[in-house]
């Protein structure tokens, strides 16, 4: 078996989705790995370390993938990166296949076994593999280390010669992985935190790290342990107690977020407008329109003294650890098909009554696909 990994191109894009550590795990597997020169450079991993965990280093992308039998990738490769593969590889990584028609076309057109790992179901199983709550870990920790590089304040309280200092109100909006990351990380920093869910379930969670339940009078669990969309009334009963309470917090970091649709939109300009100058909402959730109204991707707002940041690709900014968990996750779902039998065989081993793989499998097939 042979396994590619080429580096990243997307711009920002610092994660590598094999790291030394995982690549000595398949090759000890049997299987042969190609990496491409450079490809770990940017989250800290040197060809010098792949080639001592037993890979072999090429010189482009196409050397390292046209071969190959499976493919790991972090953002999904160009439509045009897809089409030069060989027919029926396997890629693995977050390919987001509806979002590019390119791209999907691309994987239907080479017969790819695309494994986009965002529709990985989220059993316990596969928590393991679970790249969605690796990264979104990463992510909501960086998100208040942005908010406290941007406050004009200081989280803990100070007691000093020069008086005392308030800690920092910090409310942390969702607290699903990346919030509840948020709210032990803005703990950690001394600040008074203080988040909110939809999820009842949430208020044990985030008590349990120490911060504050904020009551809003709104649940809404979903379907698969998620949320549901507000109704008009839930969201307007939401945002009438929460208007009033955001006149004393200094800091949010937004991470609300439903599955497959716009991130829900919570804060709104008229509560920016309420809160005090040298305030601070970062929103971690601007990939996907953002949790605030003046939330723009990428940027960074002022809107009368209250900054408004929408940060992109928080996980990234944390390569390092990002990329090791991105590939233990990789690596324990290549494990379900990447067997010692399959190396010996030379070709990858699907259970397509695993439901892991017939849940991820992209496009959805109603039979599995033939062996
Ligand atoms: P997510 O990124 O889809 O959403 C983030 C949070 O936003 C969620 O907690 C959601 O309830 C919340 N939210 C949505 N609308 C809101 C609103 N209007 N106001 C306030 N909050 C709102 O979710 P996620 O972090 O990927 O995961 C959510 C949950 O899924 C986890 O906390 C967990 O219960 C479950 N999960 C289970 C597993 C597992 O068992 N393997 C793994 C990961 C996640």
């Amino acid at each position: 078996i042979t396994i590619g990994v080429a580096g990243e191109t997307a711009d920002g894009e610092r994660r590598v989705a094999l790291t030394p550590e995982t690549c000595k795990k398949l090759v000890a597997r049997g299987a042969r790995v190609r990496v491409q020169r450079g490809a770990g450079r940017k989250a800290a991993f040197t060809d010098e370390a792949y080639a001592d965990a037993g890979a072999e280093l090429v010189a482009d992308a196409a050397a390292a993938l046209n071969d190959a039998d499976l493919v790991l990738c972090v953002q999904p490769p160009t439509a045009q990166a897809l089409q030069q593969l060989r027919e029926g590889t396997a890629v693995v990584g977050l390919l987001a296949p509806q979002a590019d028609a390119a791209r999907g076309d691309a994987i239907n057109a080479r017969k790819l076994l695309a494994f986009p790992l965002e529709r990985l179901p989220r059993t316990t199983r596969a928590q393991a593999m679970d790249v969605l709550s690796s990264q979104a870990g990463m992510a909501g920790y960086k998100a208040v280390l942005i908010a406290a590089q941007l406050a004009p304040r200081f989280f803990p309280m100070l007691t000093t010669a020069a008086g005392t200092i308030r800690p920092s109100k910090v409310l942390i909006v969702g607290a699903g992985v990346a919030g509840l990351q948020a709210i032990a990380t803005a703990k950690r920093l001394g600040a008074q935190v203080e988040g909110f869910d939809v999820r009842p379930e949430t208020r044990e969670q985030i008590e349990s790290l120490g911060g504050r339940f904020l009551d809003l009078g709104v649940s809404a669990a979903g379907e698969g342990g998620y949320a549901r969309a507000l109704t008009d009334e839930e969201r307007a009963e939401q945002q009438r107690r929460l208007a009033d309470h955001l006149k004393g917090v200094d800091v949010i970091v937004c991470t609300a977020a439903v599955p497959g649709r716009p991130a829900p939109k919570i804060i709104t300009t008229t509560m920016v407008e309420g809160m005090k100058p040298g305030s601070v909402i970062v929103d971690l959730a601007a990939e996907t329109g953002g949790n605030c109204e003046l939330t723009r991707r990428g940027e960074s707002v002022d809107h009368n003294g209250v900054v408004v940041d929408g940060p992109l690709n928080l996980a990234s900014a944390g390569a390092v650890h990002a990329s090791e968990m991105y590939a233990r996750n990789l690596f324990n779902f290549a494990s379900l098909f990447v067997t010692d039998e399959a190396a010996k065989e030379g070709r990858l081993a699907f259970d397509w009554n695993d439901e892991l793989l017939a849940k991820t499998v992209w496009p959805e097939r109603a039979t599995a696909p033939a062996a």
